[in-house]
């Protein structure tokens, strides 16, 4: 007999998975449409090299909240990786994100804090004090003109394929700007990769006898004993699909951006120095490319092979993976519709990055998931009696 049926084994899936089997004893079915666990944070060893890759992109672990990293470490130790990225504008390499070494650099200058910050504030002087409303001026008021037009204009354009003046100031604001020579990627108190990897990370969560783990298995499929026309009213369901896949689309489809990665592995020890490449300019079609062997360098990796992967941006069609919520007016209008139908079916918990059209880091999937099962799932379950 099975309590929960659990839709997606990302984080989301798992945390919830995790919690009521060690917490009420409850058996719960996880299902994937894929061949593998983990949504997006899997990774797997590339054959030859044995280096570790993030199948869906490079994945940093980071974050702030003191629950969520007493829980992640249940499962994995982390690494004391520190994530810095670069960025290549003319065939010259700056740090990322803007801090003083990139404004000196790009500027020829030894500018201490208050005299680059009275430099930015000149440059930003265009906007005439108005308050930013989209991510083009957010971007000037920011840095200013210069610094905007060579590190994020067209990386920006080519990310999202919308004109930045239609974008929300809100993506701009991911990154810090700092008057230091820290060019730290994130400000979080922690920050690590897994030990021994995402996988296996994953995997524990998942080792429990009440949590049985079902693959190749899509919910949508009339033809699977686990199935939505099934299942739902029957069994409670927490479902991380994306929302508007769950209606058949009934309001209309939310937009997301998807990638495509071009992974290859060179015969050279080291390729760039460095995990992540940014490439701001216009002339280069990619937005990154990431080295996978930096991200461990406590590994003992092969000294004549390495692994990369160019990062490619574009809009996502029904049939792509969906990556990362547009979230244009539109997209929350819809979205608004959708919560509307969700309150429609109350014995399916919509959660996860997909389930609510949110772009949520991996801690903020764990914590909301932590949450979900505090204030909403362990009543509900409590109910059935278990
Ligand atoms: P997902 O991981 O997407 O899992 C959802 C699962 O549901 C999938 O396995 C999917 O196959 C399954 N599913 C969907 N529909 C069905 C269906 N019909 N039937 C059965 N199964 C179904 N976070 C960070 O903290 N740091 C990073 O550096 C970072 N980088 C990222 C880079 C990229 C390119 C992307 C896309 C995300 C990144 N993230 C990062 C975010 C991270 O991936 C998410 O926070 C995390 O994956 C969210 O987990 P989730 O369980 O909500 O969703
Ligand atoms: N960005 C940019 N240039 C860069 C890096 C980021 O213009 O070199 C902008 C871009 O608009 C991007 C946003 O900052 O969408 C957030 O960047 P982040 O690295 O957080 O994006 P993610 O890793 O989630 O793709």
């Amino acid at each position: 007999m099975t309590d929960l049926v659990v839709v997606g084994s990302g984080f989301y899936g798992l945390t919830v998975a995790e919690r009521l089997a060690n917490e009420t004893g409850a058996k719960v079915l996880v299902i994937d449409r894929r061949s593998h666990i983990g949504g997006n944070a899997y990774s797997a060893a590339e054959p030859r090299t044995g280096i570790e890759v993030h199948q869906y992109g490079a994945h940093l672990f980071h974050t702030s909240n003191e629950r969520v990293w007493e829980y992640v470490n249940r499962f994995t130790a982390f690494t004391n990786y520190v994530h810095r990225v670069y960025t290549t504008h003319k065939g010259e390499v700056y740090p990322m994100p803007i801090n003083l070494g990139t404004i000196n650099q790009f500027f020829r200058s030894a500018l201490g804090p208050q005299a680059a910050r009275d430099l930015i504030k000149e440059q930003a002087a265009e906007l005439g004090g108005k308050e930013p409303e989209n991510l083009d001026e957010k971007g000037v008021s920011l840095i200013g003109r210069p610094l905007y037009e060579a590190f994020i204009r067209h990386y920006t354009a080519k990310q999202w394929q919308t004109d930045p003046r239609e974008l929300s100031a809100s993506i701009i604001s991911r990154l810090p700007v700092r008057y230091t020579y820290d060019n730290r990627y994130f400000n979080d108190t922690h920050e690590g990769l897994p030990v021994d990897g995402y996988t296996a990370w994953l995997e524990r969560m998942a080792d429990h006898p009440n949590i049985e783990v079902r693959l190749d298995t899509d919910f949508f499929d009339a033809t699977q004993p686990i199935n939505k026309g099934a299942v739902v009213g029957q069994v409670p369901v927490v479902y991380t699909g994306p929302v508007d896949r769950y209606f058949d689309y009934a309001e209309g489809e939310l937009s997301w951006r998807t990638l495509d990665f071009e992974q290859e592995v060179l015969d050279v020890a080291d390729f760039q120095g460095t995990s992540v490449m940014n490439y701001p300019d216009e002339d280069v079609p990619f937005t990154r490319i990431h080295e996978f062997r930096h991200f461990h360098p406590e590994r003992d990796y092969p000294s004549d092979a390495t692994v990369i992967m160019r990062e490619y941006s574009r809009f996502a069609r029904r049939e792509d993976e969906p990556y990362y919520p547009v979230n244009t007016a539109a997209d929350r209008a819809g979205l608004l519709k959708y919560r509307e139908l969700t309150e429609g079916e109350p014995h399916v918990h919509f959660g996860g990055r997909l389930g609510t059209y949110q772009y949520l880091d991996m801690h903020m999937a764990i914590g909301s998931a932590l949450s979900a099962v505090d204030n909403k799932l362990l009543p509900m379950l409590g109910a059935r009696g278990n």
